[in-house]
């Protein structure tokens, strides 16, 4: 039997054209470029903060005394002008890039909104968490075990309000109203113990013409959601997404993924506890003690070090995950040829990477389409079950 926490050899040219495979890679080659240009701008960006004592000049300016006055000031002006750096990769992304290959349907008025709606959550949800850690900064050494803990708990919460709190700040949502469809799909969940008043559509249309679906939340919150887009799929092919989302919310993902997230966060911030206690680097931001905000900018290079080095870990899992819940589709719908079609449609209208390097490959949250399209014929075989 196959296990699902390991890759599985899979040859891409047993299951796309050539020409698939190389127009995914041609789309992909340019954002590959990208992120690594805004990654060398991103680290440079903190590089600079840190050395020229950019945040504690930066507090002064608005206070020297009061601990809380200077959080807000850092806090936000870090988050203003990090976000501004990352504006021209992401018009050049929205607006070249996307439009050129005939994805994106963004607005600039819709591209403006969505930046201005993001910096605002960004400072909503930071404020909190950073006024949090710095209260127990001062008062505790012990904070590191408490910042440890409302993190992981900010974090479940988010979980939890995303699909009614967060979600609808950038999309409308509506139940399906394809009777027929709605039908079938719901007698799918329910089949499984799964009880929900709908299935939700979102207008991805407004910025993608890129296809997918989402199950997110939990309890009370749990919902699928599939992007508009996807309506123009057959009925077999959508029952096989929907029914791989169902298996994401029986075997309990989103549970197993914060669990992990409350292990790798741990170590985040046993990680945290010693950047931010290392006297040499408090010297280099020009800060006297961690107990003054203008030190969160070391935090953020603690993050930024460890969060792509803990990454591999949630990737890992996920990709385990992806492979069971694909299984559990399979199993449910008892469809292999929707499964192929919903596969190989998926990966090649969205010109998802065929072929991925094993550098690329171990940060997928999801297992190549290749492997996947191999996983099903392993399940047909009668060599793969959930
Ligand atoms: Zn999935």
């Amino acid at each position: 039997m196959i296990k699902t926490y390991r890759r599985i050899p899979a040859d891409p040219a047993e299951w796309f054209e050539p020409a698939e495979v190389a127009k995914a890679k041609e789309y992909q080659r340019p954002l590959t470029v990208a992120r690594a240009i805004s990654l060398a701008i991103n680290a440079a960006f903190l590089a600079a903060i840190i050395f020229t004592h950019a945040a504690p000049r930066f507090a002064d300016v608005f206070s020297k005394s009061s601990w809380i006055v200077r959080l807000f000031a850092v806090v936000i002006g870090f988050t203003v002008v990090g976000g501004l750096i990352d504006v021209p990769i992401s018009v050049w992304t929205t607006f070249s890039h996307e439009k050129k290959w005939g994805f994106s349907t963004e607005t600039p008025g819709g591209f403006v909104a969505d930046q201005l709606k993001g910096l605002v959550l960004g400072l909503v949800l930071q404020i909190p968490l950073f006024l949090g850690t710095w209260a127990f900064i001062r008062w505790t050494k012990l904070w590191w075990i408490y910042g440890w803990a409302t993190f992981f708990f900010f974090t479940g919460l988010l979980a939890f309000l995303y699909p009614i709190l967060i979600a609808p700040i950038f999309n409308k949502f509506t139940p399906l109203t394809d009777e027929s469809l709605g039908t079938k799909l719901t007698a799918l969940a329910n089949a499984q113990g799964m009880r929900i008043k709908s299935i939700e559509v979102m207008d991805a249309s407004k910025r993608t013409r890129k296809d997918n679906a989402y199950f997110s939340g939990f309890g009370k919150t749990k919902q699928i959601v599939l992007f508009d887009n996807l309506l123009s799929q057959s009925h077999d092919v959508i029952a096989s997404i929907v029914g791989h989302e169902i298996g994401h919310w029986k075997r309990r993902h989103l549970v197993t993924a914060l669990l992990s997230a409350a292990v790798t966060t741990f170590l985040l911030f046993v990680a945290l506890r010693f950047l931010l206690t290392w006297t040499t680097l408090l010297h280099w931001a020009g800060v006297s003690s961690i107990k003054d905000p203008a030190a969160i900018p070391i935090l953020i290079v603690g993050f930024a070090v460890c969060f792509p080095v803990l990454g591999l870990f949630s990737s890992w899992l996920s990709r385990a995950h992806e492979r069971q819940a694909d299984l559990f589709a399979l199993d449910v719908t008892d469809d292999y040829d929707a499964f192929v079609e919903t596969e190989h449609g998926l990966s090649t209208r969205n010109l998802i990477d065929l072929a991925p390097s094993w550098w690329r490959y171990v940060r997928l949250s999801h297992p190549p389409p290749a492997e996947r399209l191999e996983l099903g014929k392993l399940w047909k075989a009668g060599r793969a079950t959930v």
